[in-house]
């Protein structure tokens, strides 16, 4: 049986963070064991910037961006190694190498290509620092390109996987990789399709191929490591009185992250609970918390999740001659938000009006609006929070939301959310 962690940015933003993973996996006896590892820190946002930076045909910008992004993983590697700093420095300089010459090129190709192409870098230094750290410390890690074994389509910064071809790969490549050398360091976030393109799976998609792989070895747990106890049933920044929740089902997970809590990318979910695979969350601060178990068992009983999110926009569609909301406009309706690809936080219906509520992507709510106009006589609102509580309690309602005044309330017997000014 094998198991896998995921250890995200945070977790090895810092030479002391770095050397803490070490102890992590050397405490762990059970093998064998995959690790998949986010970027440094910061460093996807760096990367975007280089690719902007490329894409404007700015060759120098990006070039010195990315040698920024360079030198920051060179000084860490100079710290954490000695017998293996070599071997680390010719791996990180052949894909040092490839990138330079895309960045002395100018770009042909759409945005999102690039995209995927340079900030894929982020995950490729981080795990060969990783791995030749697990080295210099008596682990005999073995890197993995991803690359070689997660097969995607090419819908850039959003690639889907091929699981046919990566479940054939894992099997006839990884599998016996992680029986022999125990432990494998690969990356997140990131794949490759039938071109050899790079591709990525969408931000903060590492939990999501921690996984896919845990699927398709059937590994016996999953255990990311976070910067949290566990997970909480609110955002600690936004509301210090957070409780962690030692047990949560599948379904759960996935409804607290359709309403918007950021605790594991939303596709992760699927691939654990088509293989009954327990997913752990960790502090990887203090490894000794219990942190959150999460599985398909029936759930007990929790305390109000709170989720707040800023920046909404509201939409409200009013049939032009007063005539009811039916089938026909509400099938129109659907069809715009899947051409332009959107998806609504919240809908109501009334009898001459049809409301919804979207993330504020300006260029899309008004391609939207505009679209709809041959429909519907439409209202735009701006900067409004959408407060959703979840497993709510009077209280709960009286303490969050007792003293707003709402622009449209939604409550099932589980849920109740507010949408409010800001
Ligand atoms: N490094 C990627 C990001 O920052 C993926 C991840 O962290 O999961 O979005
Ligand atoms: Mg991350």
């Amino acid at each position: 049986m094998m198991e896998v962690f995921k250890f995200g940015g945070a977790s090895i933003n810092s030479i002391e963070r770095i050397q803490n993973v070490v102890s992590i996996v050397k405490n762990h006896e059970k093998q064998p064991l995959l690790l998949v590892v986010s970027a440094m820190g910061k460093t996807t946002n760096a990367l975007e910037k280089v690719a902007e930076a490329f894409f404007e045909n700015k060759q120098g910008e990006a070039l010195q961006l990315f040698e920024q992004i360079k030198t920051q993983h060179l000084n860490m590697a100079k710290y954490l190694l000695v017998k293996e700093f070599l071997s680390f420095s010719a791996a990180f300089g052949d894909i040092c190498t490839e990138a330079e010459w895309l960045l002395h090129d100018r770009p042909v190709r759409g945005f999102d290509y690039y995209y995927d192409q340079i900030v894929c870098l982020g995950e490729l230094f981080s795990t060969l620092l990783i791995a030749h750290t697990f080295r210099e410390n008596g682990l005999p890690a073995e890197w993995l390109d991803v690359r070689d074994v997660l097969k995607t389509d090419n819908n850039f910064r959003d690639a889907g996987i091929l699981w046919e071809e990566t479940g054939s790969i894992t099997e006839s490549l990884l599998k016996p990789m992680l029986q022999n050398k125990k432990l494998v360091v690969t990356q997140g976030f990131i794949g490759c399709t039938d071109e050899n393109e790079s591709t990525t799976l969408g931000r903060e998609g590492s939990d999501y191929s921690a996984a896919i792989f845990a699927n398709l070895l059937r590994a016996e747990k999953v255990t990311i490591w976070k910067d949290v106890d566990a997970v909480l049933n609110a955002d600690p920044k936004q509301f210090p009185e957070a409780v962690p929740m030692a047990n949560l089902n599948y379904d759960e997970v996935v409804e607290m992250a359709y309403y918007g809590a950021q605790v594991i990318h939303p596709k992760t979910i699927k691939p654990l609970f088509n293989a009954g695979i327990p997913l752990q969350v960790k502090s990887f601060l203090d490894p000794n918390l219990k942190g959150t178990l999460i599985e398909g068992k029936k759930q007990g009983a929790l305390p109000p999740i709170l989720i707040r999110k800023s920046k909404q926009v509201l939409l409200t569609f009013h049939t032009k001659d007063f005539s009811f909301v039916g089938e026909k406009p509400v099938g129109q309706w659907y069809a715009i938000l899947e051409k332009l690809h959107m998806r609504p936080n919240l809908t109501q219906n009334g009898a001459v009006r049809l409301m919804a509520v979207f993330d504020d992507h300006p260029e899309k709510i008004g391609q939207l609006a505009g679209e709809a106009e041959s429909i519907f006589d439409v209202i735009v609102q701006k900067d409004l929070t959408l407060f959703t509580i979840r497993h709510y309690t009077q209280e709960a309602i009286q303490q969050y939301l007792g003293n707003k005044k709402p622009f449209l309330v939604q409550q099932t017997p589980e849920t109740v959310q507010y949408l409010f000014a800001e």
